[in-house]
């Protein structure tokens, strides 16, 4: 069970929810909306989890147990993947289309996504002092799996 207070963090949060209140949405919306709060099966993290599993390795998911609860964990490896959007926690590749901060708001956008940048920092830190090591796959590049595959093999071994 996700806590209420987590639901409605995420509800704030995301912009393209706000802007489109439940009343609006049809039943097939809807559901989808609600699939995507209840669960952390965003569309993504599903497509990173079946090229992973592609290719002959097991993981557990959402390590709730480790700093940052990466997506996917590599228990015998003591590695793990985290799935990140480029929005969210601002991919620093400068040719990423997707990191473009709202005009409306821009400084509480700024000093948002710039605290999820120093938290994603703080997280790759502490995992490294628990002798995890981790790879952050960003959702662009999920659009060009043959470039993804050998980095993910690499770091995986
Ligand atoms: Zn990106």
């Amino acid at each position: 069970m996700i806590a209420p207070s987590r639901l409605v963090r995420k509800f704030v949060e995301e912009p393209s929810r706000r802007s489109k209140p439940m009343d609006h949405l049809d039943q097939n919306q809807r559901s989808r909306l609600m699939g995507k709060i209840h669960g952390k099966d965003t569309r993504p993290e599903m497509k990173l989890r079946s090229l992973v599993h592609g290719m002959g390795y097991r993981y557990r998911l959402h390590g709730r147990d480790l700093p940052g609860t990466p997506d996917l964990v590599f228990p015998s490896r003591r590695r793990v993947i985290f799935m990140h959007g480029c929005f969210w926690h601002q991919h620093p590749d400068p040719s990423c289309r997707r990191t473009k901060l709202p005009v409306t708001r821009g400084e509480f956008w700024k000093n948002k996504l710039e605290g999820n940048r120093r938290r994603d920092i703080k997280t790759e830190t502490r995992l490294l002092e628990l002798g995890w090591s981790s790879l952050v796959i960003w959702e662009c590049e999920l659009s060009d799996l043959d470039q993804l595959r050998p980095r993910i093999c690499e770091f995986l071994g």
